[in-house]
């Protein structure tokens, strides 16, 4: 029993602390399940905030990872390797573009995006030169560089690390008027998380990203499509955009791409906005890395072969009607799409935090994203049955009395 706790003080006496964990220390996972080092189980209905939609240690990406790592693991890109070619292959063609960059990390992409639109703006768009515009949503999260938090709303993300960088605008999300209205001469992209994810699990109203990419395009700006989290099966369709029939100009992916073992990440665009790269002008040293692309290759494989994508929305949808029969004063709201739930606490219940920390006390692992929201986003894999048998822990936990 004691274990965990001597876990943790080491872990917080050693490192920064730049988070607050739920105190479990987990030692093994597989599937949707993973074990601490007091012999508990759990079942985790983050995962990994998405970078797990395939589960934990899914043997066709453990073995990509396994026979890669026996061959070659890294060239950098100053020589070529044999696994890049067909994993941007794979990739672009599921995605429905020309190319891929490949990162390694979301906000790296998120980065890459950015670069791409404002060259593409002074190149083709004809902006004159440093006057290239950023749209960007309220409420956005997009990771955690200094030029991304500099256009994050939220306070805390960016106190203390200014200066930031100039070029960004804000709109409220959802917003296609307010879209409109801030477009100007200068504007070279719109750049949106599709829903969004650690703003609490925000929806859109129904059709915006279509409309959006509509004004985009009569403008001559283009849409950067942030699905690092969305994507990949998560929202009940390969991509979140497909509700809507678009996935951007720029679509940016990461988080399950590495399938969870390993981090990968891209951006996917065409010709005319790849174009804008030279040699020399961005890279990455392990981006592309012949272990990342065999990675990245299998996880996708298995998004695609098992069909999670579909069942995600299956799962997703019949889940939410059940969780959204459960008859309770704390909760405000359900909402999400697939299995991207997010189970909004009333206000006046307290914060999502102690609702978490109830549900890993009976074996279900959530987080609290944006104060009152408890995430609810399991593996893709997840059987029915085990969803149906986390039921009765919500509904225990959401009984008045039990934790507020
Ligand atoms: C997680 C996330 C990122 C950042 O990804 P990292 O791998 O943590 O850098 C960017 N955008 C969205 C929408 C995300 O959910």
């Amino acid at each position: 029993m004691h274990r965990t706790e001597s876990f943790v003080r080491e872990a917080e006496r050693w490192s920064a602390h730049n988070y607050a964990p739920l105190p479990v220390v987990i030692e093994r996972g597989e599937g949707c399940w993973v074990w601490d080092v007091d012999g508990n189980r759990y079942l985790d209905m983050l995962s990994a905030y998405s970078a797990l939609n395939q589960g934990h240690r899914h043997p066709a990406i453990v073995r990509a990872l396994r026979d890669q790592a026996d061959r070659l693991t890294l060239t950098s890109r100053a020589f070529h390797n044999d696994r890049m070619g067909s994993f941007l292959q794979a990739l672009a063609e599921a995605a429905g573009f020309t190319r891929a960059l490949p990162m390694n990390t979301g906000a790296e992409a998120v980065e890459t995006a950015i670069k791409a639109a404002r060259k593409w703006g002074y190149e083709v768009k004809g902006v004159s030169e440093n006057r290239a515009e950023i749209i960007v949503c309220e409420n956005n999260f997009h990771g955690r560089t200094t030029t991304i938090v500099g256009f994050s709303s939220e306070e805390q993300y960016r106190d203390g690390f200014g200066p930031f960088a100039p070029g960004f605008k804000f709109i409220p999300h959802g917003d296609a008027d307010a879209l409109e209205a801030a477009i100007t001469d200068d504007t070279v992209a719109f750049l949106v998380e599709p829903i969004q994810g650690e703003g609490g699990i925000v929806v859109p109203p129904n059709g915006f990203l279509a409309r959006a990419h509509e004004i985009c395009h009569a403008n001559r700006v283009l849409l950067l499509n942030d699905e690092i989290q969305t994507g990949l099966g998560r929202t009940g369709r390969l991509f979140c955009g497909d509700w809507d029939g678009t996935r951007g100009d720029i679509l940016i992916v990461g988080k399950a791409l590495g399938g969870g073992v390993y981090p990968v990440s891209a951006i996917l665009a065409n010709d005319e906005v790849m174009d804008v790269f030279h040699p020399g002008d961005h890279g990455s040293t392990f981006g592309g890395n012949p272990l990342g692309a065999a990675v990245g290759l299998a996880s996708l494989r298995v998004i695609l072969d098992e069909d999670l994508a579909n069942r995600s929305e299956e799962l997703g949808s019949w889940f939410m009607n059940q969780l959204r029969q459960i008859d309770s004063p704390h909760v405000k709201e359900v909402r999400g799409r697939g299995l991207m739930i997010g189970l909004e606490i009333e206000a006046a219940s307290g914060m999502a935090r102690p609702f978490c920390e109830a549900l890993k006390e009976r074996g279900v692992l959530c987080n609290d994203t944006h104060h009152h929201t408890v995430r609810i986003a399991p593996p893709l894999v997840i059987e029915r049955e085990t969803l149906e048998g986390s039921l009765p822990v919500f509904e225990e936990v959401l009984r008045p009395g039990v934790v507020a």
